[in-house]
């Protein structure tokens, strides 16, 4: 079937989820080296604690620390949440492919490309992926944060722990829900098999995108309560 493949190839080349173009020798499935290459990073100043970007460039010049009106009202569970990119153009496209199509073999070029912008994870302790339920599971065929997750650690050489954290119930796609409705959606929806592992330590949650925030803080809130130092929860991408 590989070889099968390959002829298919030669004669009716796959193009390019984003730009239609040839994909060529990107050596990433379904995607042209321009587009991949053309993933928008976030920079510039951010909310030091849950990395929503700031409109101004000179909202953080004066006061580093100062977090933005959400975080003030309801500050969150977690201590800090980092995005690597803008969840729009080919960036937004990958991670579609990567989660609905799905295309599993995307995991590890978008795990490796976030890695490699993350820097200064020494202090932290373990890394763990937002689980799936094990329906959803079913469903897709593996879980997008924890192919995530193990690149992170390979590349920063960080425990992985991946069964730790883990869905006690169903529940509904956040994508299909408003703000207010994925709070009440992931409320209680995590626990932790071993509370006493997380006590004391640094822990990194990874998952795809960042939206309101709210698996994420259900999930640091299942750590913190469980005694974690300090909780980062980090993404490839953020939507605004
Ligand atoms: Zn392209
Ligand atoms: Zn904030």
């Amino acid at each position: 079937m590989r070889i099968f493949g390959r002829i298919l190839d030669i004669f009716f080349p796959t193009p390019c989820s984003y730009c239609n173009g040839p994909v060529g020798s990107s050596g990433i499935p379904y995607f042209c080296s321009v587009c991949w290459e053309d993933f928008a990073p976030i920079s510039g100043p951010v909310c030091p604690r849950c990395g929503r970007p700031f409109d101004s460039p000179e909202s953080l010049s004066h006061s580093p620390a100062h977090e933005c009106g959400q975080c003030r009202q309801y500050p969150p569970r977690f201590d800090q949440a980092l995005a690597v990119g803008y969840f729009e153009g080919p960036l937004r496209e990958a991670i579609h492919q990567y989660k609905y199509r799905p295309c599993r073999s995307l995991g590890r070029p978008l795990g490796d490309w976030m890695a490699g912008k993350v820097c200064r994870l020494t202090e932290l302790d373990m890394v763990m992926p937002v689980p799936l339920h094990p329906t959803r599971l079913r469903h897709r065929g593996f879980n997008q944060a924890l192919l995530l997750a193990h690149r992170m650690c390979k590349q920063h050489d960080i425990l992985l722990s991946c069964d730790n954290l883990f869905r006690v119930r169903p529940t509904r796609p956040q994508v299909e829900l408003t703000g207010e409705e994925r709070l009440k959606n992931v409320a209680g929806a995590f626990a932790l098999r071993r509370q006493d592992t997380v006590k004391d330590r640094n822990v990194v949650i990874i998952d795809d995108v960042f939206t309101t925030g709210a698996t994420m803080n259900e999930c640091a809130a299942v750590l913190k309560e469980a005694g974690a130092a300090q909780v980062v929860a980090l993404t490839l991408a953020r939507a605004l």
